[in-house]
């Protein structure tokens, strides 16, 4: 029986140090300032963006939403992110995905400054990730989110052998240069591998990270025994619940640690959200934050 990782408990532990760094700020006066910017209507985008509102403003940052309809201009977007990126009082910028088609979401990620780039999807700073660059820079949340999950259950990457499936921008690409980073052996699966070779990487992985949005398709079967097991995927099925990409009720009686779909990564992506923005208002404004939960 694997240990469940709790993600939710860890989240709740995260943002409370994020609190605690909000009011360090606040006393240097200095209030960490999100904007997040949402074009059209998807209703999943609506739920994300009211619950990163809900936990900013929780954990002492200012949030602010600025909503557009779906058939708003990219010149429109790119001027008002250029005024944020100007606005002293902004620390983190993020574009809700998915934009409406019309909209070039390259340009968009591009346009946001790099030192506010709280999703760390710009060029600049995915570079800076890849070549392992010292200092501090802004890297997607769900991958760094799951480096402090890891480190939280004291799992270490060095000279172990990671597998990651799916290699989106958002998680498998910037979770494979951190487990690199990590001194990992690390193996990226995507759409192409062919079955039997991720079954026989999958038997002899320490660790396995999915993010496919393909449910169940990591089975107990293909797991090592004692693995540890990061379940990325949200999948709703036709009865309306939540599963993950990895087939629990197999999966768990053979891994060593498991994290829970709903419960497990989904928490710690917003909560490292609101660290990031929080380190970027430190950086902005030249207050010193202690390392607590800095494990990357
Ligand atoms: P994506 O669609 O951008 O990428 C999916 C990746 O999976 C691709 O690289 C693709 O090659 C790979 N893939 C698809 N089918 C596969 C298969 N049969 N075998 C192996 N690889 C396969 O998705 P994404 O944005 O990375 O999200 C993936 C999942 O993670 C989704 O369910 C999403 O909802 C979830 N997600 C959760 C969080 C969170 O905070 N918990 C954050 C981001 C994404």
């Amino acid at each position: 029986m694997a240990k469940l990782i709790d993600g939710k408990a860890i989240a709740k532990a995260l943002r409370a140090s994020v609190t605690e760094q909000a009011t360090r700020l606040s006393e240097a006066g200095v209030v960490p300032g999100l904007a997040v910017i949402l074009v059209g209507d998807d209703p999943a985008s609506e739920i994300y963006v009211r619950n990163k509102e809900r936990a900013a403003s929780k954990a002492g940052v200012n949030a602010q939403t600025i909503r557009y309809d779906a058939e708003t201009a990219e010149e429109t977007l790119l001027a008002k992110i250029a005024e944020l990126n100007a606005d002293t009082s902004v620390d983190a910028i993020l574009v809700q995905s998915p934009v409406p088609g019309h909209i070039d979401e390259h340009k968009i990620q591009e346009a946001i400054s790099p030192a506010k780039d709280v999703d760390g999807f710009h060029p600049e700073n995915i570079g800076r990730l890849y070549a392992n660059r010292e200092g501090y820079y802004p890297i997607a949340n769900t991958p760094r989110g799951i480096m402090t999950m890891l480190a939280h259950e004291g799992v270490k990457l060095a000279g172990k052998n990671v597998v990651i499936i799916g290699r989106s921008i958002l998680v498998g690409r910037p979770m494979f240069a951190l487990a690199q980073a990590a001194d990992a052996t690390v193996s990226l699966l995507h759409r192409y591998t062919p079955d039997n070779l991720r079954h026989e990487l999958l038997q002899q992985a320490d660790v396995v990270i999915v993010a496919t949005g393909v449910a169940g398709l990591v089975t107990g079967a293909d797991l090592k025994a004692g693995a540890t097991v990061i379940d990325v995927g949200i999948n709703r099925m036709a009865d309306g619940s939540l599963v993950g990409d990895v087939d629990f009720a197999s999966a768990e009686p053979v891994a060593g640690l498991i994290t829970p779909v709903p419960g497990g990564v989904g928490p710690m992506t917003i909560a490292t959200l609101l660290q990031t923005t929080a380190e970027l208002a430190a950086l902005h404004h030249g207050v010193t934050l202690e390392a607590g939960w800095q494990t990357i």
